[in-house]
């Protein structure tokens, strides 16, 4: 299954949780100042002093942070680490579309958990897979799983469990302190959503050093550009403000719009994340209005206890603004 880009002929493009304020000043800067007299040479094949930056950013030592081209490669990378054809991975229905063809395309099958299930815990031990994938805030509910049920599964399940934090900049809680208490633990990150560089492609891992070591002998050497790195560590070292920022802006426009939607009688999903969805009767009559007035928006059709549903990505108030009207507009 190839992923389906959704924005072509659109000029609002709110479908993809980028951050829709733009690139950290720090990134722009660096690469205008580069020097790129070197960059006919490879990068160091496993980003060390990206690594040392992530590792600072996250508070663990740098041995415990892998990264790659996007945290899709992180993921990719890990399922290929632990499971081979004929093993398989557990998950929460609904969640992140990739994972399923991540695991398929390794000939890994998917074991899918639906979210009402009374003992989650007992469920995933049950499972008995070699990974477990969990992701708080989830793609594409927004909504978070708690401490304890995230802590109980680690325990009780068999394999590796990852922990999908694509999301965490926006939320409330997270689950790093996990990494350093249990070592069959991944928590993925990535720079693509809070930290406005999603066209760098970075993302990274966060875990005990031996599944590190095997995520990174599965991803292989030189994944991320030396552009990319350029850019990252810049933000790193010089714009965390930018980016907190920038979410916490996100979080009171995600409140606001979702608050929004509630009044005109779309009870969009409690989030944590920079997007809200927002289940609705026909996610393609919506989908197909929105577009009609310049703006995209992810669909889904059919989710597992949703039904049709829509999947929008928080900005600037003032695009929030005119998404609200082509929503009502597209709804009437
Ligand atoms: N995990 C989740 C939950 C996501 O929503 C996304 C992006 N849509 C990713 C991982 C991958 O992001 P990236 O490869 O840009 O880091």
């Amino acid at each position: 299954m190839r992923y389906v880009e959704t924005a072509p002929g659109c000029d609002l493009d709110l479908s993809d949780n980028t951050n829709l304020w733009g690139v950290p000043p720090s990134a722009q800067r660096a690469l205008a100042n580069a020097d790129v007299s070197q960059w006919n040479r490879y990068p160091s094949a496993y980003s060390s002093e990206l690594k040392c930056a992530l590792s600072d950013y996250a508070g663990v030592d740098p041995s415990m942070v892998v990264v790659g081209c996007g945290s899709d490669d992180v993921l990719d990378s890990t399922i290929r680490a632990f499971a081979t054809a004929g093993d398989s991975l557990a998950l929460l229905d609904p969640t992140f579309s990739m994972i399923p063809v991540f695991a398929g395309v390794s000939g890994v099958s998917v074991i899918r958990i639906p979210p009402m299930t009374p003992n989650l815990t007992a469920a995933f031990a049950k499972a008995e897979t070699k990974l477990t994938y969990l992701c708080s805030p989830n793609n594409p509910t927004g909504e978070v799983l708690s401490s304890t049920d995230i802590e109980s599964i680690v325990t009780a399940a068999h394999g590796v469990v990852i922990i999908d934090e694509a999301y965490a900049e926006f939320a409330e809680s997270n689950s790093l302190a996990l990494v350093e208490r249990y070592d069959n633990v991944l928590v993925t990150r990535t720079m693509s959503k809070a930290f406005g560089l999603a066209g760098f492609r970075i993302g990274f891992g966060i875990g005990a050093t031996e599944i590190v070591e095997r995520v990174e002998s599965a991803r292989g050497p030189y994944k991320v550009t030396t552009p990319g790195e350029c850019a990252a560590l810049a933000v790193l070292r010089e714009d965390m403000d930018w980016v907190r920022t920038r979410a916490r802006e996100a979080v009171t426009n995600r409140q606001r719009f979702a608050a929004e939607l509630r009044a005109i009688g779309y009870p969009a999903l409690e989030s944590q994340a920079n997007f809200v969805l927002v289940p609705v009767k026909d996610s393609a009559a919506i989908e197909a209005g929105m577009r009609a007035r310049g703006i995209a928006v992810r669909r889904f059709d059919k989710l597992t206890s949703i039904g049709d549903a829509v999947r929008i990505c928080i900005g600037p108030w003032p695009l929030m603004e005119r998404c609200l009207d082509a929503f009502s507009e597209a709804a009437a």
